[in-house]
């Protein structure tokens, strides 16, 4: 049995909406974080454009049209701001964990790298 941590800590992979979003909600709740995400920086394609009444938890029937760029680069300063660890332009493979911690294997520009994620 792993030994009992005082302070949680969660890695996440993938900074898109998905991810930036559970880190913001892990660090709400005072948990550590680290994003992974692959990229360099935010893929500026458009994709989803609107956000839709019941993702934002009011009573209002309209939905908020807003580029998922500029969702992310949102989220992505408010999980910074909040303390969360951010790491682009590393690609997820695996992890191993041990008594001291986790690591993670990744890679960037095709050369592979381990990291401590505590
Ligand atoms: C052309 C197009 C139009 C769309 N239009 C709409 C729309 O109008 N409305 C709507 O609601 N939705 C729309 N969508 C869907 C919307 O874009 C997705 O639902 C949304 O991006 C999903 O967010 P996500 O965070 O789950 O995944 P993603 O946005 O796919 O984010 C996943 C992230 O994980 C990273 N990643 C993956 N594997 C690894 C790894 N091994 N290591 C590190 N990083 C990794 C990727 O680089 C990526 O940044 C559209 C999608 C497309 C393609």
């Amino acid at each position: 049995m792993p030994p009992a941590t005082a302070t949680p800590v969660r890695r996440v992979v993938g900074a898109g909406p998905t991810g930036l979003m559970l880190g913001c909600l892990l660090r709400h709740h005072g948990i550590q974080c680290t994003v992974i995400e692959q990229r360099d920086g935010i893929d500026p394609r458009t994709r989803a454009v609107m956000v839709h009444a019941s993702g934002l938890e009011t009573p209002f029937p309209y939905y908020v049209n807003v580029p998922q760029p500029d969702v992310e680069a949102v989220l992505a300063a408010r999980f910074t701001t909040a303390g969360g660890r951010l790491l682009r332009g590393l690609r997820y493979t695996r992890h191993q964990q041990d008594e001291h911690g986790v690591t993670a294997e990744t890679v960037t520009d095709g050369a592979p790298h381990t990291i401590t994620l505590l």
